[in-house]
């Protein structure tokens, strides 16, 4: 028995940081939603109890390194399943972006095993498993649109923003999340997005005001780590993108589009500079929700 899984990337349209907590995580409180680009996991089972890992980018961990790896560990073990899977990820998320990845591998396989092994597990208990994967997990089991607060485990459901085009552009450099908040200072930090702002625009599906809120206070520590995110930044400016951000920790950089004949000419821009970018939609009410 086989089952096929859809793991949609996400972008971040606020990332505000409040506070350093004892327990070393930061309080955060975010707006995510996912865009149709997605990694593909296949999830068939296995009668002898194993668990096994395959991922077409072969640089990526096939152990318990990997998140959806670690997730189908987890809830064997959770619930005392006696049945294996055998995971294959067939990657088109770019890794190491701040695109969550990895976290939407963990979510999908989550939601897959619930069904290929019947557990009848609502998504609430799922995300309490995926939380123990990492903070971003939670959010990638539901999908859509959402409010994330805590440590991005707190989920608060959005309904869908205006629809539009989204163009990514990932330079070729990995970013480690731990790095970009070891080097932020939380009490420097010069200016905060309003979420409020975020929220209203969701809610109004006003497209203009949701450019105009963007923001993400991790973009100024990657962009003086490595200057290329400023330039894609720039450049996707110059080709008139309406709205443009660096998405979670980066290094990808995304743009806002709502009219089609604009993403051909930002795409074209973009392509002349870096060799990862990819065009989707940021999907709006009515156009179906990205889950398998
Ligand atoms: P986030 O935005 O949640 O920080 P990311 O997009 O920046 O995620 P990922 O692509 O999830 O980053 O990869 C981060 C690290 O996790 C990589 O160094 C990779 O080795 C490891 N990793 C573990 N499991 C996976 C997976 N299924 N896919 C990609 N990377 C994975």
């Amino acid at each position: 028995m086989r089952i096929s899984v859809k793991a949609p990337a996400k972008i971040n349209l606020t990332l505000d940081v409040l506070a350093k907590r004892p327990d070393g995580y930061h309080e955060v409180e975010m707006v995510m939603t996912t865009v149709d680009l997605a990694d593909r996991v296949d999830l068939t089972l296995r009668e002898d109890g194993e668990i096994t890992l395959d991922c077409s980018a072969s640089f990526v961990p096939d152990d318990i390194r990997n998140h959806a790896y670690k997730a189908a560990v987890l809830l064997k073990e959770r619930y005392h399943v006696r049945a294996g899977v055998h995971v294959y990820i067939d990657k088109q998320i770019p890794v190491a972006a701040g695109l969550a990845g990895g976290s939407s591998d963990a979510a999908a396989t989550l939601r897959g095993l619930n069904q290929l092994w019947s557990l009848g597990l609502t998504l609430e208990e799922l995300a309490a498993v995926g939380a123990e994967i990492g903070s971003d997990v939670p959010f990638c089991v539901y999908g859509g649109t959402a409010l994330a607060k805590g440590r991005g485990e707190q989920i608060t459901h959005l309904s869908p923003p205006a629809a539009c085009w989204v163009i990514l552009a990932k330079p070729p450099i990995g970013v480690s999340t731990a790095d970009v908040y070891g080097n932020l200072r939380v009490q420097e930090i010069a200016s905060h997005p309003s979420t409020g702002n975020m929220l209203q625009a969701i809610e109004t599906q006003d497209f203009s005001l949701m450019c105009q809120s963007l923001g993400n206070v991790l973009e100024n520590v990657t962009l003086s780590l490595h200057p290329q995110v400023r330039q894609i930044k720039e450049l996707m400016i110059a080709s008139g993108a309406d709205g443009v951000l660096m998405s979670g920790s980066g290094p990808t950089v995304f743009a806002l589009v709502q009219k089609e004949a604009k993403v051909h000419r930002i795409y074209n821009a973009l392509r002349g500079f870096v060799k990862d970018v990819f065009v989707a939609r940021m999907l709006g009410a009515g156009e179906g929700e990205m889950l398998a």
